[in-house]
């Protein structure tokens, strides 16, 4: 039986993503049961990637379940999937996290386990700071941040130095920068970078506009920090028009179309020598547990999505004195509260 129910995530606090402030995140949570086990899956759907309650419906009433007898071979159904529709990564990552969470509860093994990575092996994750609306919004924001080792915090505007200054008077804690494609030009960009690497942080995500390779290109060969894709990546057919124009990618289930995609975009870009970042959406701990098993082949963690919100129906993936702990359950390693 599949089954799938639109879910509104509420945030903590409103922060903003590349501007815009907003309170709420739509989700579709989807359920594949057979055999007495049910496997969970997640679409989480910012509205600027432009999916949807709607479009999730219209993608995943398309799909006929029936025609598979064994639902462990992932690779031929996954496929099949994929070929419905173009697009649709978010809705696509459900039926993939779904799938997967099946077949491994159906094995009775986790998948970082399935996969032959050491679930020990695993990573901070950063916590995200917001373009906040002043200095005061800011500092308390810092505050909730303190039970996480590192800050990842939203730059690109003409705040960027003041918003630094004003965290490095409260903390020492690495900071990771993510300009979500807010900065103009590269020689302001290098600029900029300069400046931030003497101030204890450790990379920059997404300096410019997603189209712009070959300057990004020019800014890795000459920025002190890795400069790492993230809009200009999504799946893995996009990491030959980034190779050599970034130090690494983000990763996340919700652009990939799942953990199968998410696993060979790690091993490729390693295979390249590029930096690997584990990514999310605002996410409950449904997807967040189904990336944390691609941790052991990271080298950041970014995997806060489950901590900025309160409605989460999940329990799976927690973190622990800053360290995410990728769960030991079968399949993906969640449990429906
Ligand atoms: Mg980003």
């Amino acid at each position: 039986m599949f089954r799938f129910q639109p879910y509104t995530l509420e945030l903590r606090h409103r922060f903003s993503i590349a501007g815009s402030s907003r309170s709420t995140t739509p989700v579709m949570l989807v359920e594949i049961e057979k055999d007495g086990i049910t496997g969970y899956g997640e679409a989480s759907m910012p509205p600027y990637l432009g999916e949807s309650h709607a479009s999730a419906r219209t993608f995943l009433s398309a799909i006929d379940f029936g025609r598979y007898d064994n639902l462990s071979l992932l690779e031929d159904i996954l496929r099949d999937i994929d070929g419905l529709a173009p697009g649709n990564n978010a809705a696509k990552a459900a039926v993939d996290i779904a799938l997967h969470d099946w077949a491994g509860k159906k094995a009775g093994v986790a998948w970082h386990a399935i996969w032959n990575l050491d679930g020990r092996h695993t990573l901070p994750t950063s916590f995200t700071i917001g373009m906040e609306a002043d200095r005061d919004a800011l500092r308390r924001k810092v505050e909730e941040a303190d039970p996480y080792r590192i800050l990842k915090v939203k730059l690109g505007d003409e705040r960027d130095r003041q918003t630094v200054s004003t965290i490095r008077e409260m903390t020492d804690k690495p900071i990771r920068v993510d300009v979500n494609q807010g900065w103009g030009d590269r020689e302001h960009a290098l600029e900029t970078i300069e400046w931030l690497a003497a101030r204890n942080v450790g990379l920059v995500e997404q300096p410019m506009a997603k189209e712009k390779i070959d300057d990004h290109a020019w800014l890795t060969e000459r920025s002190p920090l890795p400069i790492i894709a993230d809009e200009s990546i999504q799946r893995l057919g996009d990491i030959r028009k980034v190779r050599g124009a970034y130090h690494g990618i983000n990763i996340k289930l919700m652009k990939s179309a799942g953990m199968r995609e998410a696993r060979s975009m790690a091993l490729l870009a390693r295979e390249w020598g590029m930096k690997v970042m584990i990514g999310c959406m605002t996410e409950t701990s449904c997807a967040i547990s189904a990336a944390s098993q691609l941790l052991p082949l990271a080298d950041y963690a970014d995997l806060d999505g489950a901590l900025l919100i309160t409605n989460d129906p999940f329990r799976g993936a927690t973190v622990v004195d800053g360290m995410v702990q990728i769960p030991e359950g079968p399949g993906i390693g969640v449990t429906k509260m």
